[in-house]
């Protein structure tokens, strides 16, 4: 037996990551009685300004945008009965190519040993048992989140690996289908162009790969609220168009590489915590 609490540990980029990508294994895992740890590595002051005035529009102002995302953040976390919120309070670097990317304190520019060296106090601290992160591409090509997987591994690199780590996908054929529901639900989506469509065909791995699929539907409510709460970023409003029964159905699956195990549960399996419990 274990002297503390089972513990599940996610980094995420951005405040409203936590909710898109894992707000199902946050919200079922925290129901199941297990401790949930949530690190959002920067303040999001690039994401949309209030009346959705976007980075680099005039009235965009970084700082108030961060501040109005922590309120977001930390009703998302009430929703999710996330236990633990740690903020590393770096500045979010925009997307790829902007200028933000550059900017003195921005995550990005950030040496990876430097936030390693935070993240790895806090894993020191919670001794998690599973830890979630992005994939070596961000997911989807996002400087900060392709920093939060290099900091989130040489971390554990420094304090010795949790016994499960696990980064974030989607499988393909949800790739599909979530195009389909872009065009019904988007009303300004655009086909994408050849070198888009490149891009996104990168999202994911095919399903075969996949070694993680944890069903939270019965949670997909908790987690159409969570995102509810971050309804100032425009590409949520999006999601929150679905309503929550399309946006259950399409997003109540998370899916999961497993990339570290001392467990040796078999795969594909369907809980972050088999073999540890
Ligand atoms: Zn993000």
């Amino acid at each position: 037996m274990v002297d503390r609490p089972l513990t599940l540990m996610a980094v995420h980029a951005h405040p409203d990551d936590e909710a898109t990508g894992t707000g199902g294994v946050l919200a079922r895992y925290a129901a199941e009685g297990i401790r949930t740890v949530l690190v959002t590595c920067t303040d999001g002051g690039c994401g949309d300004g209030p009346g959705g005035v976007k980075p680099g529009e005039p009235g965009h102002d970084p700082s108030a945008v961060a501040a109005m995302r922590r309120q977001e953040l930390e009703s998302s976390c009430e929703v999710l009965k996330i236990g633990h919120l740690e903020l590393l309070e770096y500045a979010d670097s925009g997307m790829m190519g902007w200028a933000a990317n550059d900017a003195p304190g921005s995550f990005w520019r950030t040496p990876v040993p430097e936030g390693a060296a935070r993240l790895a106090e806090l894993l020191r601290q919670y001794r998690p048992d599973v830890v979630v992160t992005y994939d070596e591409n961000g997911f989807y090509g996002h400087p900060d989140h392709i920093q939060a997987n290099r900091i989130t591994m040489a971390a554990l690199e420094l304090t010795g690996m949790a016994p499960k780590v696990y980064w974030t996908t989607a499988p393909r054929s949800q790739m599909q289908r979530f195009g389909e529901v872009m065009r019904e639900f988007g009303s300004d989506w655009e086909e994408p162009d050849e070198a888009e469509a490149a891009a996104i065909a990168e999202i994911g791995l095919p399903d075969e790969e996949i070694s993680t699929w944890v069903d939270t539907t019965e949670f997909g409510g908790q987690k159409f609220d969570a995102l509810a709460a971050h309804a100032s970023q425009g590409e949520n409003i999006f999601f929150l168009k679905m309503g929550k029964e399309r946006f259950t159905e399409l997003m109540g699956v998370e899916t999961f590489v497993r990339v570290h195990d001392t467990t040796g549960a078999a795969v594909p399996e369907n809980d972050l915590f088999a073999g540890l419990r």
